[in-house]
């Protein structure tokens, strides 16, 4: 059934229950996300979509349209809300963007441009989490994780459907883990796959290393924005 919602005022059709994330692109209307990815399942993790609905703060992918709904994506106190959202994310790990495998296609580093993030007003963790190089395609650069859950719910063991990676752990302590012996078994395709929805340099693929030059990398060829507004699916 179609719909009519308002977003920041212009007034959209939508179908109903489709997912707002979507319909404010659909209407070129940018949301930032960091978990969300189009056509798969929401996962609600990062909060980073969070727009006002009504007259609560909600995230964006979490919601499903209804009729007459008034949505306000750009008014100053939710973008500064979004903006705080992505710099607890900076201040939660380690993030050295110049010497970083996943610079130029880090979505976190993408996003954080696309919030006017300069610096983090939170004071920094610096947690230490160990490395992990035990399986033998993939590494983990674990204090760059978000935590986001992507490859968690979207990286199965193509025989069992068996999760293959799982975070351990809760709060401080919560670390990305792998399990190695379904990982050895990911076909090549499977672990490029891995490590492209990792919206962070977490998830590294062995011997891929600095492949694309500086210019040539995905965000510096077409923005997150632009991909987000043409309804890339990552
Ligand atoms: S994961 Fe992204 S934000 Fe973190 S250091 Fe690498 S490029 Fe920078
Ligand atoms: S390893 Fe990457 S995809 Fe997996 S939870 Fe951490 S940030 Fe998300």
């Amino acid at each position: 059934m179609s719909v009519r919602i308002t977003i920041d005022g212009k007034v959209v059709e939508a179908q109903e229950g489709e997912a707002l994330i979507d319909v404010a692109a659909d209407n070129g209307v940018y949301i930032p996300s960091l978990c969300y990815v189009r056509g798969k399942p929401c996962l609600g993790t990062c909060r980073v979509c969070s727009v006002r609905v009504n007259d609560s703060v909600m995230a964006s992918c979490t919601v499903p349209v209804t009729d007459g709904m008034e949505v306000k994506v750009n008014e100053p106190e939710v973008t500064d809300m979004r903006k705080a959202l992505v710099e607890l994310l900076f201040v939660e790990g380690n993030h050295n963007c110049p010497s970083c495998e996943k610079s130029g296609r880090c979505e976190l580093q993408a996003v954080g441009y696309e919030v006017d993030m300069m610096v983090s007003r939170f004071p920094y963790r610096f947690p230490v989490r160990k490395r992990d190089h035990v399986s033998k395609h993939i590494f983990l650069e674990r204090d760059r994780c978000i935590f986001c859950q992507r490859c968690v719910e979207f990286i199965r063991d193509k025989e069992s459907g068996q999760k293959i990676f799982s975070i351990d752990d809760r709060g401080t302590k919560a670390s990305i883990e792998i399990d190695v012996e379904l990982a050895d078994k990911m076909p090549p395709e499977q672990v490029r796959e891995a490590s492209d929805l990792c919206p962070v340099g977490c998830i590294i693929e062995k011997g891929r290393g600095y492949d694309e030059p500086i210019g040539q990398r995905k965000f510096e060829i077409q923005s997150v924005r632009e991909r987000a507004l043409m309804g890339d699916e990552k």
